[in-house]
C-alpha cells in the first residue's frame, strides 16, 4: 500500500488538496471563491491546486459565460467518471462486488452465491469477483486505483486480515495481503457491518453530524458504529456485537451459545421460527397458500408478501421483532447518543412493517434527550448498502478524509 507523503510540505498539499476535493463533492459546484471560503485556505492556494485537478481530470469548470449583467463565477464540480472503486461483500452465503464512481454509480456488478468456505475457497472467490469486474469495464480497468473488501467476522481493519470468520469455522485469513499481491492494488478489509456504517455516513450524513448506528440484519444481527467521525473498532476489532446483547432473559438460545441474545428473537431465521411455529399451532394465515401446506418451504419472501396484504400473523411476528430491536437500539441510544440509526440487511425488504414499531419503542424507551432527535432510517442503497461501504473504504483516501475536515 502506498504510504502516505511524510514530508510536511508534501502532506500539507495532500490534505489541501483533499480539502478541496471534498468541499466540492458535499457542496458542489462550487466557484473559487466558494471554495476559499469553505476551506479557509488562501485563494491561490485555491487556484494553484485546482488547476492541477483540472489538467488531471479530476475536477471541471461549469455555467461559465452566461450572458447577464456583470461576470458569473465560474463554477466547479467533480468529474464522477475521473476515478472508479472495486467494492466487495463477502457475507455468510454470497458474494456481492461492484465497481462505481466517484458518485456511487455502478459500472458493474457481480453476485454469486458462495460455492465453498474454506480460506482458499474465500480467496478463490473474491479473485473471481474482481477478474469478473475488470473484464464488464474492458478498457476503464486503467481508472480502477484501489479494492475495499467488506467481510462477514471479526476483521483486523488495520492490516486487512480476518481474525475470525464464524460462519465459515476459521480463524486468521490475511485477504488484504492476498488481494494486494494479486492486483497490485492499494487494499482495505473491513467488517461488513463497519463498512455499511462508514457508507452510510460518507453518502448521506448531515454536515456538522458525526455519529451513527447501523444495523444490519439478516442470518445474523450486528452493527456498525460511527462514533466522532471514525470507526469505532473497540479493543479487539469486535465492537458493534449488538446482535449479541441480552433483550429477553428468558429467551431462545443463540447462536453464540447464550440465551436471549437480540440476534435470537430479531434475525431473519428467528421470525421465520416464530411465523413457522404459530402456522403449526393453526392460526389463520395467507402465507399456509403461499407454501401451499409445506411450512418448511416458508422463506422471508412470502413473510414480506403475506405483510404487505396485512396478514396479521406476518404483521405480529414483525411487530415483535421490531420491538427486541427497538429495545435493543433504544439502549444503543442511550449510549452513544447518535444523529441517526439505520437498519438495513438482507431483511430490508421487511423494514416497512418493522421500522414503526421500532420509532414507537425507541420514543418510549431511550431518554428524552438522545431519542428526541435522533432519527432511525432504512438503510440507502438498499441491498447494496455493504458493498457501497466497500467502496468507501478506499474512496475516502481520494479525499485525504479526515473526520475533523466536517468538523
Ligand atoms: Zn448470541
Amino acid at each position: 500500500m502506498p504510504s502516505r507523503s511524510t514530508g510536511s510540505l508534501e502532506l500539507m498539499k495532500e490534505m489541501n488538496r483533499g480539502l478541496i476535493l471534498n468541499a466540492i463533492r458535499q457542496r458542489g459546484p462550487l466557484s473559487r471563491v466558494d471554495i476559499a471560503k469553505q476551506t479557509a485556505l488562501h485563494a491561490s492556494t485555491v487556484t494553484r491546486i485546482v488547476a492541477d485537478l483540472i489538467e488531471e481530470g479530476m475536477v471541471r469548470e461549469q455555467g461559465a459565460g452566461e450572458n447577464h449583467i456583470g461576470r458569473k463565477p465560474i463554477l466547479l464540480d467533480l468529474v464522477a467518471d475521473a476515478r472508479f472503486f472495486a467494492g466487495l461483500s463477502i457475507e455468510a452465503g454470497s458474494i456481492t462486488g461492484v465497481i462505481t464512481n466517484l458518485n456511487a454509480e455502478i459500472k458493474a456488478r457481480y453476485e454469486k452465491p458462495l460455492d465453498g468456505v474454506t480460506k482458499e475457497d474465500i480467496i478463490r472467490q473474491a479473485k473471481e469477483a474482481v477478474d469478473q469486474l475488470f473484464a464488464d469495464i474492458g478498457s476503464q480497468r486503467a481508472k480502477v486505483t484501489s479494492l475495499g473488501v467488506a467481510a462477514h467476522g471479526i476483521v483486523d481493519s488495520v492490516h486487512g486480515h480476518i481474525l475470525h470468520a464464524p460462519a465459515f469455522g476459521w480463524r486468521r485469513l490475511e485477504l488484504g495481503d492476498a488481494l494486494r499481491e494479486a492486483y497490485g492494488l492499494p487494499v482495505k478489509v473491513e467488517n461488513n457491518c463497519n463498512a455499511m456504517a462508514m457508507g452510510q455516513y460518507w453518502f448521506g450524513n448531515s454536515p456538522g453530524t458525526h455519529n451513527l448506528l447501523a444495523l444490519k440484519v439478516g442470518v445474523g444481527v450486528g452493527s456498525g458504529l460511527i462514533v466522532n467521525g471514525s470507526l469505532f473498532w473497540g479493543e479487539d476489532f469486535s465492537a458493534g456485537e449488538i446482535g449479541h446483547t441480552m433483550v429477553a432473559f428468558d429467551g431462545p438460545r443463540c447462536r453464540c451459545g447464550k440465551y436471549g441474545c437480540l440476534e435470537s428473537v430479531s434475525s431473519i431465521a428467528a421470525l421465520l421460527e416464530q411465523a413457522r411455529e404459530r402456522m403449526k399451532r393453526g392460526l389463520p394465515t395467507v402465507m399456509m397458500d403461499a407454501v401451499q401446506g409445506d411450512i418448511n418451504t416458508l422463506q422471508f419472501s412470502h413473510l414480506c408478501e403475506a405483510a404487505k396484504a396485512g396478514d396479521e400473523l406476518a404483521l405480529n411476528v414483525f411487530r415483535e421483532a421490531g420491538s427486541y430491536l427497538g429495545l435493543a437500539i433504544a439502549n444503543a441510544i442511550n449510549i452513544i447518543n447518535p444523529s441517526r440509526v439505520l437498519v438495513g440487511g438482507d431483511v430490508f425488504d421487511g423494514l416497512p412493517y418493522i421500522l414503526p414499531t421500532i420509532k414507537q419503542v425507541v420514543a418510549s424507551r431511550s431518554m428524552e434527550i438522545p431519542g428526541r432527535n435522533v432519527r432511525i432510517e432504512s438503510v440507502r442503497f438498499g441491498r447494496d448498502a455493504v458493498v457501497m461501504g466497500a467502496v468507501v473504504l478506499v474512496m475516502r483516501d481520494v479525499f485525504y478524509w479526515d473526520e475533523q475536515q466536517l468538523a
